[in-house]
């Protein structure tokens, strides 16, 4: 339902709660956050209000300055703290909001390559078909680029990768997803008031579109993985 991302000069942690906050008129049923440090992937989730999630993070550690959150509005799989974003599969921490309309098929698909799910969701398999890709070799992005026409439905989408601390992906198709541009930082969001407390300069992508961003960089591609030209809004009175 809601979604940050935060490639940042300081802890995530308390940054993606903030921003999380204000995501809340969306609704959700569960949060989770996730974040890379120190070559190593840490996650808390919590059914319920954000209340509980920072009830979680006072005693599991989310260091690094690296991280994803998301609101769940649970649509496959009961508001639980297993189903609760972010999922992960190996080295890939992955949020969702939208539906994976092929997601039994994709599962199916994994499962028969010998990947365990621990979820009922139907976005666990997304982090899966990362991975798999980055076990046959390939790069984050190329093992990006292979995953996003496989799937079906509506989705936007964040993924870290593990050791990857200055790394991120966004995708968009059907739901909406915004990159936001600070100072040495880059954030995605699930809109512009997610991303108000750190930037109000914002690239609105469109329909179909991915970006591979870091800190310093940032690159969006249409559908068919062509580089494509992006706008920067500066968005007036959210902050
Ligand atoms: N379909 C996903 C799930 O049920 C994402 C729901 C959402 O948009 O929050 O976990």
């Amino acid at each position: 339902c809601g979604i940050i991302g935060i490639l940042g000069n300081e802890p995530a942690g308390p940054r993606v709660i903030e921003a999380l906050r204000r995501l809340e008129y969306r609704g959700y049923d569960s949060a989770g956050i996730a974040t890379l440090d120190q070559n190593e992937i840490f996650r808390a989730r919590a059914p319920g209000k954000l209340k509980n999630l920072e009830g979680v993070m006072a005693n599991v550690a989310t260091p690094g300055n690296t991280g994803i959150g998301h609101t769940r509005w649970a649509t496959h799989g009961a508001p639980n703290e297993t189903n609760a974003h972010p999922h992960i599969a190996g080295r890939v921490a992955i949020v969702h909001n939208g539906i994976i309309e092929n997601f039994r098929e994709l599962r199916a698909e994994m499962e028969a390559k010998g990947r365990k799910f621990v979820t009922e969701t139907d976005s666990e398999a997304i982090a899966h078909l990362v991975e798999v890709e980055l076990e046959a070799g390939k790069t984050p992005f190329e093992a990006v680029k292979t995953t996003l026409p496989k799937l079906r439905g509506a989705f936007g989408i964040a993924i870290l990768i593990k050791g990857e601390e200055d790394l991120m992906f966004g995708a968009r198709k059907g739901s909406p997803l915004i990159i936001g541009v600070g100072e040495g930082e880059t954030y995605l969001g699930s809109d512009a008031f997610a991303v108000a407390p750190f930037t109000n300069k914002v690239i609105y992508l469109k329909e179909g579109e991915w970006c591979a961003l870091t800190r310093h960089s940032i690159n969006v591609f249409n559908e068919t993985s062509e580089q494509v030209p992006y706008a920067i809004d500066t968005v007036q009175g959210v902050a």
